[in-house]
C-alpha cells in the first residue's frame, strides 16, 4: 500500500534525469516541487516535463507544484568580494544602488525607511548578521550591528518586526506563473505572503488571465510572523498552506517553530484546508545515508500532527541519494501511520458551519458509515476533484479511490492525504459507475467479490451535479 501522507520532492541538479525521478516515484513520490528560486526557466520546463513523462509511462499520476520565489529581499552588490561585519559598530542602510562597504548597505526595497521602526531587526544571510535599526533620516536608516560576521553580496533579509508594503507577487512570480501554466502544473505554493491580499491578487491573476485553471490550488508558504497573525483569513481564501520551517526558523526563531507548525496545522485542519509541513525533514541525509533519530521523529510527528503530506527539500534536489531519501521517509511514514489512531492529534473532525456546501455533510456521512460498516474502501466519482480533496480531511480509516474523468483532476488528486485516483470514462447512470468500480478495483487488485465500499457521487448522475448521494454497496 503507498503511504497516505503524501511524499513532496523539490527537483533539482541531484533529480535532472528521467531513470531518478521515476526511481523517486517509485519510491513513493507524489507531488514534485519545482523551486523557482534556483535554476532557469528553460532547466525548470525540462524538469517539469520529465515528471511527467515519468509519471506517464510509470501510469501512476504524480502533480507538480511551482513554487514562487515572492518578494525574496536581497542586500545588493559589494565593492569586494566579501566584507567582515563587527559587532558593536553602526552602518548605514539605503534604498540607493550603491556598492556596499562596512559602512553602508544597499537593500533595494521601495518603502523600506517608511516601513521600518527605530529598534525593529534586520537579518541577513539566514539571520547569521543581526542588525537593530537606532535612527530613520529621510531616505537611509542607521543600525547597530548587533552579531556581526562575513558578509558576501545578494545575501537574502529577514525583517521579523515589521509589517512590509510590498506586494506578495513580483514580476518574475508572474513570468514563473505563466511558465508553470503553459506547462499544466497542478498546484501553486506562493513564498514570504504577509496576509490574504496577496492570495486574492493570486486568485484574480488566475481568474483574468488564465480562466481555465482559475480553481488550481493556491499554497501560502507560512515562513513570516505576520502571515501567523493573519493566518485564519489567509486559510479562507487559500486551498492549503505550508509550514515553510526555514525561512519561519529566521523571523520567529527556531525555538518557536514547533508550536507555530501545530498552531498552522490544526487552523487549517479544522478549516478543511490541505497542509504540507516542509524543511529540513531529512537534512543530515544530503551527506549521509541514514537519517538522525531526531529527524525520524520529525518526520513522524509531522504526520501525528496531522500533515497532509511531508517536503523534501535539498535533500532530493542537491542531496548525494535523493532515492535514498524518499526511501526513508516512505518507511517513517508507514510506521506512524500504522499508529495514526493511537498518537494523531487530527481526529477528522471537520469544524463544519450549517450554511456550508452540501460536500461537507455527504463526506462527513460517508466517513462515519465506513467506521461502522468496516468497509473496504471509499469511493468517489468527482468531477473537479473537491469531494475526494474534503473527504481526505476526515482522515477515513480506509484508501480513497478517486474517479475522475478530468485528466487535469486525475493528477492533482495525487496531492492529497490517503487519495488514490483512477482516469475513467463518463459515466450517465448509478449501474454505469458500478461497473466502472468493478472493473477498475478488481483489475489494480484493491477489490476481491463480497467486499463492501462507501460510493460517493452526485446524483441524477447524467447531471454532473456535486456529490449528494452516500450508498453502501457489497460487490457479488
Ligand atoms: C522554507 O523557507 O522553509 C521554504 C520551504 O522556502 P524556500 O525553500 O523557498 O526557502
Amino acid at each position: 500500500m503507498p503511504c497516505k501522507t503524501k511524499i513532496i520532492a523539490t527537483l533539482g541538479p541531484a533529480s535532472s534525469d528521467i531513470e531518478t525521478i521515476s526511481n523517486l516515484i517509485r519510491a513513493g513520490v507524489r507531488v514534485f516541487r519545482i523551486n523557482c528560486s534556483h535554476g532557469t526557466e528553460k532547466e525548470r520546463i525540462r524538469l517539469i516535463q520529465l515528471a511527467k513523462s515519468a509519471s506517464q509511462s510509470l501510469c501512476i499520476p504524480t502533480s507538480i507544484m511551482i513554487d514562487l520565489q515572492g518578494p525574496k529581499i536581497r542586500i545588493g552588490d559589494l565593492e569586494q568580494p566579501f566584507i567582515l561585519l563587527q559587532s558593536g559598530r553602526t552602518i548605514k542602510i539605503t534604498t540607493q544602488s550603491v556598492l556596499g562597504n562596512e559602512n553602508v548597505l544597499s537593500i533595494h526595497l521601495q518603502g523600506l525607511v517608511e516601513n521600518l521602526s527605530i529598534g525593529d531587526r534586520i537579518l541577513i544571510d539566514d539571520g547569521k548578521i543581526e542588525l537593530k535599526v537606532i535612527r530613520k533620516e529621510s531616505a537611509s536608516l542607521e543600525a547597530e550591528i548587533v552579531v556581526g560576521g562575513k558578509l558576501l553580496p545578494r545575501k537574502g533579509v529577514n525583517f521579523p518586526d515589521t509589517e512590509l508594503s510590498l506586494s506578495g507577487f513580483t514580476d518574475k512570480d508572474l513570468r514563473d506563473l505563466l511558465v508553470g501554466i503553459g506547462q499544466s502544473i497542478d498546484a501553486i505554493a506562493l513564498s514570504f505572503i504577509q496576509n490574504e491580499a496577496d492570495i486574492i491578487k493570486l486568485r484574480k491573476i488566475l481568474k483574468d488571465q488564465y480562466p481555465t485553471r482559475e480553481k488550481i490550488p493556491i499554497i501560502a508558504k507560512i515562513e513570516r510572523p505576520q502571515a501567523l497573525e493573519h493566518l485564519a483569513a489567509i486559510l479562507e481564501h487559500a486551498d492549503g498552506v505550508m509550514v515553510a520551517r526555514g525561512d519561519l526558523a529566521i523571523e520567529i526563531s527556531p525555538a518557536c517553530v514547533p508550536t507555530a507548525q501545530k498552531q498552522i496545522i490544526s487552523t487549517a485542519n479544522r478549516m478543511g484546508k490541505y497542509v504540507i509541513t516542509a524543511t529540513q525533514m531529512l537534512e543530515s541525509m544530503v551527506e549521509s545515508a541514514t537519517p538522525t533519530r531526531a529527524e525520524a521523529n520529525d518526520v513522524a510527528n509531522a504526520i501525528f500532527d496531522g500533515s497532509d503530506a511531508v517536503m523534501l527539500s535539498a535533500e532530493t534536489s542537491i542531496g548525494k541519494n535523493p532515492v535514498l531519501v524518499v526511501k526513508t521517509m516512505a518507511s517513517i511514514i508507514e510506521e506512524a501511520e500504522k499508529n495514526l489512531a493511537r498518537w494523531s492529534v487530527w481526529d477528522g473532525n471537520l469544524a463544519i458551519k450549517s450554511n456550508e456546501e452540501d460536500s461537507y455533510f455527504v463526506i462527513k456521512a460517508a466517513r462515519n458509515l465506513s467506521d461502522d460498516r468496516n468497509v473496504t474502501a471509499i469511493c468517489v466519482f468527482t468531477q473537479s476533484g473537491r469531494t475526494a480533496s474534503l473527504l481526505s480531511k476526515t482522515r477515513p480509516n480506509v484508501p480513497i479511490y478517486a474517479f475522475t474523468p478530468n485528466s487535469d483532476v486525475y493528477t492533482q488528486l495525487s496531492l492529497y492525504w490517503g487519495v488514490q485516483s483512477f482516469l475513467t470514462p463518463r459515466a450517465s447512470n448509478l449501474a454505469e459507475i458500478l461497473a466502472i468500480l468493478e472493473n477498475s478495483l478488481y483489475q489494480s487488485g484493491y477489490l476481491r467479490s463480497e467486499n463492501q465500499i462507501v460510493l460517493i457521487c452526485g446524483y441524477p448522475v447524467h447531471q454532473f451535479r456535486t456529490a449528494n448521494l452516500v450508498m453502501l454497496h457489497t460487490f457479488v
